[in-house]
């Protein structure tokens, strides 16, 4: 009998990236909605499916769902790519640009993924780092690319995980330096006080990566896109996404939620409101915090090893991340900000593990 093929070498040696999904009541681990979609979404899309014909291929190229993200964000559709959660749109993007011979930056700590995937698919990465406040200094950009010339180059406002938008003069000077595309991963940008949607353009090369996973409460439909200059777009769709990659329920359903906007700033306005209310109640125990524009908190216990602490807090039926052993992030943890009483349960477990 033949052997099974030994794994490609590169792969081997690299770490996976997993969050534990282990049964608690309060599971405040991977960022998502803590509110399902509205009713009305789910009525709409239950009337929608059944109309879907199965027994065809969908529209290979989501012409409708492109047009009214275009309409919502104010682009073309031709500058609108979309695939299965933002992290296909970040495999399809390093599948055209990176690759064998060629390099990506990116400036830890930021999300792994970013590495991971670029890795991936063979690419070389250059790593720069972040201040010790988790800013990125332009002279840190310029050294990377300098030395290591990258086609790609990551930058993630806000940042997973430290919850920290990229400075807009940081965004432009990086955009300035750059000898390759810059990929701004927005996943969390809804909740952020600015964005650079609006600097999408045809003539520059930048593109914005958005996901349906987070304020649109539909993680679990694994929708995610981009916007940016249409040569790029076109490219993705011709020679980095598999034909039909997106189906056809996740397209209508992409459509429909964009008419409960509405609902989704609700929704929005009460995680930014917890959020804040989370900070300030963090602020009073023996943490680290730092300030966070998205809908998470980086937070490091000063009594405790962050490891213990994720391990009590579980105890207690309540799941965050646990970065403690992450890079630049030694005893670090992640909260995603929930429903006013899962974070009222994660502060009295916090309270009680630290006590
Ligand atoms: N980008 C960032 C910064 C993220 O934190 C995540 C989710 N963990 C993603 C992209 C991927 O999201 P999705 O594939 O669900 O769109």
């Amino acid at each position: 009998m033949a052997a099974f093929p030994s794994l490609r070498d590169d792969l081997g040696v690299m770490a996976g990236y997993h969050s534990a999904q282990v049964g608690v009541d309060v599971r405040l681990n991977t960022n998502e909605s803590p509110l399902p979609p509205p009713a009305g979404f789910l009525a709409a899309l239950a009337e929608a499916v059944a109309e879907v014909d199965f027994h065809r291929y969908p529209d290979r190229a989501c012409l409708e769902l492109r047009s009214d993200l275009a309409r919502l964000h104010g682009v073309r559709a031709d500058q609108v790519f979309v695939a299965n959660g933002s992290n296909e749109v970040l495999q399809c993007l390093l599948l055209a640009y990176g690759g064998p011979g060629r390099t990506a930056a990116v400036f830890e700590p930021t999300y792994a993924m970013h590495a991971t995937i670029a890795r991936m698919v063979g690419t070389t990465v250059a790593t720069g780092e972040r201040a010790d406040d988790f800013t990125l200094s332009v002279a840190e950009a310029r050294r990377v690319f300098a030395t290591a010339r990258p086609q790609v180059t990551f930058l993630c406002s806000p940042n997973n995980p430290t919850g920290r938008v990229e400075a807009k003069d940081v965004v432009e000077e990086v955009l300035d330096l750059a000898p390759g595309l810059v990929v701004l991963d927005e996943a969390y940008a809804q909740f952020a006080s600015w964005s650079a949607l609006g600097m999408v353009d045809d003539e520059l090369p930048l593109v914005v990566t958005r996901t349906y996973s987070k304020t649109w409460s539909m993680a679990a439909a694994r929708l995610g896109y981009l916007l940016g200059p249409a040569p790029v777009v076109a490219a993705l769709w011709e020679k980095a996404a598999l034909p039909y990659h997106v189906d056809a329920v996740k397209q209508v359903a992409g459509r429909l939620a964009l008419r409960f906007t509405d609902e989704m700033e609700e929704r929005v306005a009460i995680l930014v409101a917890e959020r804040e209310r989370l900070s300030t109640a963090l602020a009073r125990l023996p943490v680290t915090t730092w300030p966070s524009e998205a809908n998470f908190v980086l937070f490091q216990p000063r009594s405790r090893p962050g490891r213990e602490v994720w391990q009590g807090l579980v105890d207690r039926s309540v799941l965050v991340r646990d970065c403690s052993s992450w890079p630049r992030l030694d005893g670090c943890l992640r909260v995603t900000v929930g429903t006013p009483t899962e974070n009222t349960a994660f502060l009295t477990a916090l309270e009680a593990v630290l006590r």
